[in-house]
């Protein structure tokens, strides 16, 4: 590397001098100490199952790295255990990450394109007598392992010659012995007090058909012989990954050390993102969706990362919840309602507020013209002026929420009840004068009168009133299903039984069916999304909205009792 790249680091260590995580001093020193001279990171999913929101986690704090350092970021896909991976899951997860916004160029690689050089490396470690056959059974080598008290015990397959283990090697990659037959083993300690330096194992022989090397291979590198060679046939100098193999970093160092890698990468380990009473791992997220509890991967209720870009969440309310969660050695819990928080705090400026009415009544203004239908002229976004403003239908007959009327209201309700009058949002003043009912007694019509001298931004004719509700003219609404949703988890109960199936929340979806927006919103696109005055913000479906059905989604409701965590 030349000197331009070695500025480039300097400038980007001035950069952030200030508050730095535990992942960058490593790097900072490493860099210093001229262990690298560039910084390299990857994102290394597996192909078994749609990314989640820790995998985004994962996915930022990777690419942010290597964009503080000018560094270079791979995608690469750790593909070598086909019998759970699949094309789809390897579409979804590209697609994902590039909607999150992490670049990986033209550096876009497969595990399963490096199973010659893993091929070589056991054969160099055969050579070194680092590496040998083994018959045992895996229950055998279970048994012989040992426990953390007890040291293990050695394969009676451990002597065997450099020249045996070459043709038992070479035969077990020429299919000559079934599944689960023999493996190949790593020499290193049976008595180690780490168990995963037990002579653990690096090869094992599975007639399979891989998505991406058909039958080539009938062997296949377990995942701590092959992550490590991965890593460095990619230059990687910063391997990032989760806690639970921080027991594992012993062997990823004696792999790339005895198979005589230069620069060998640095593996560092950092807590996984949780969050409280939320199903996150892929396992669970599987579990539901081959259940059918939820509408596949993209089921706007999961935190799948299509399900959180389907419910309307940003790649850039994602962000800001990964940056606050922050990057620790430490396991910890984050609260939804930090999400939550991030995504209204995206939106708040970004969109347009418009009135939509989730559970319709309507509303007869008896003294309005029959037939007159006038346009007021609406801010889109009153915090925002640069969104500049719309034409909203106001006339005789409209739809009002069912709960902003009371017939006999409560101890401070200010919204309508007979006799009361209210500010109709960006419109006028109204007082309901009567009401009529269904042979069941439910309320099906107001009667009301406006004052046309209370038009809004007429200053009121000087009058106040306490209520002001939104509201939809009838005859120009868009009917519209809206979609409301609560945690899939029933949170008082906890996430799971005692039998270990989920605690499922019954309430997790609510469809209103008749809803209606306003005009404005005929036009709305799959993914366009919206602040619904007083309900919250919402996005129009990807899936099920078309044309003639339009379907919203809750992203979130407007008020929040989370709390910023002091900074
Ligand atoms: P899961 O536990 O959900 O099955 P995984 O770790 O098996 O996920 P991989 O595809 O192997 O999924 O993970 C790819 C990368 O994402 C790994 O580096 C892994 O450590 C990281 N990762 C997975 N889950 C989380 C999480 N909750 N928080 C942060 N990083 C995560
Ligand atoms: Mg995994």
């Amino acid at each position: 590397m030349g000197n331009e790249n070695t500025a480039n680091v300097e400038a980007a260590a001035k950069e952030g001098a200030v508050s730095k995580n535990f992942i960058e001093q490593i790097i900072d020193k490493d860099l210093q100490e001229g262990r690298y001279d560039h910084v390299q990171t990857r994102f290394p999913p597996e192909p078994n199952g749609y990314l989640h929101i820790g995998h985004a986690k994962s996915i930022l704090l990777n690419y942010g790295l290597a964009q503080k350092y000018h560094g270079k970021f791979n995608m690469r896909f750790d593909d070598t255990n086909p019998t759970k991976e699949k094309v789809e899951y390897v579409e979804s997860i590209k697609r994902d990450i590039a909607w999150l916004g992490a670049d990986w160029e033209d550096r876009l690689f497969f595990a399963s394109d490096y199973f010659d050089i893993m091929y070589e490396c056991a054969l160099k470690l055969i050579r070194k007598g680092k590496a040998y056959v083994c018959d045992l059974t895996a229950e055998q080598i279970r048994e012989y392992r040992g426990t953390l008290t007890e040291p293990g015990k050695e394969s009676p397959y451990r002597n065997r010659s450099v020249e045996e283990n070459l043709e038992l090697f070479e035969n077990m990659k020429k299919g000559i012995y079934p599944d689960g037959s023999r493996v190949l083993r790593a020499k290193i300690d049976m008595a180690s007090p780490n168990i995963n330096m037990r002579d653990p194992v690096l090869y094992r022989v599975a007639h399979m058909t891989h998505h991406n090397t058909g039958d080539k291979w009938c062997i296949y590198p377990m995942y701590d012989f092959a992550h490590p060679i991965e890593d460095a046939v990619e230059h990687i100098t910063h391997s990032i990954c989760t806690l639970e193999f921080e027991d594992h970093r012993p062997l990823y160092d004696w792999v790339v050390r005895e198979c005589e890698f230069e620069n060998p990468p640095r593996q560092i380990e950092f807590a996984k993102l949780y969050l409280r009473n939320v199903v996150t791992g892929k396992r669970y997220i599987k579990k539901l969706v081959e259940d059918g509890i939820v509408d596949g991967w993209d089921d706007p209720r999961l935190v799948s990362i299509s399900g959180l870009r389907r419910r309307g969440y940003t790649p850039e309310s994602i962000k800001m919840f990964v940056d606050m969660a922050g990057v620790s050695k430490s396991q910890s819990i984050c609260d939804y309602q930090m999400l939550e928080y991030c995504i209204r705090e995206d939106l708040k400026l970004k969109k347009s507020r418009v009135m939509a009415v989730l559970r319709p009544l309507k509303v007869i203004i008896d003294n309005y013209p029959e037939g007159q239908i006038e346009y007021l002229d609406v801010p889109n976004n009153q915090e925002n002026e640069a969104l500049g403003t719309r034409k909203v239908p106001f006339c005789r007959e409209l739809y009002i929420e069912r709960e902003d009327f009371m017939e006999v209201p409560v101890k401070k309700y200010f919204r309508m009840f007979p006799g009361n009058e209210v500010r109709l949002m960006n419109a006028y003043f109204v007082t309901c004068n009567s009401f009529e009912k269904d042979a069941e007694g439910n309320i099906t019509v107001l009667h009301c009168t406006y004052d046309p001298e209370t038009r809004s931004g007429s200053g009121f004719n000087g009058r106040k009133v306490k209520g002001t509700i939104h509201w939809v003219a009838a005859p120009t609404a868009v009917q519209a299903e809206v979609r409301l949703y609560e945690n899939l988890i029933d949170e008082e109960k906890g996430v799971y039984n005692e039998d270990g199936s989920l605690n499922l929340n019954p309430n997790s979806l609510t469809r209103l069916e008749t809803c209606y927006v306003e005009p404005s919103l005929k036009e709305a696109k799959p993914a366009d999304s919206f602040q619904f005055v007083r309900n919250g913000y919402f996005c129009v479906d990807s899936k099920d909205s078309s044309e003639d059905h339009l379907v919203f989604n809750r992203i979130v409701s407007l008020k929040s009792s989370f709390k910023l965590p002091q900074q």
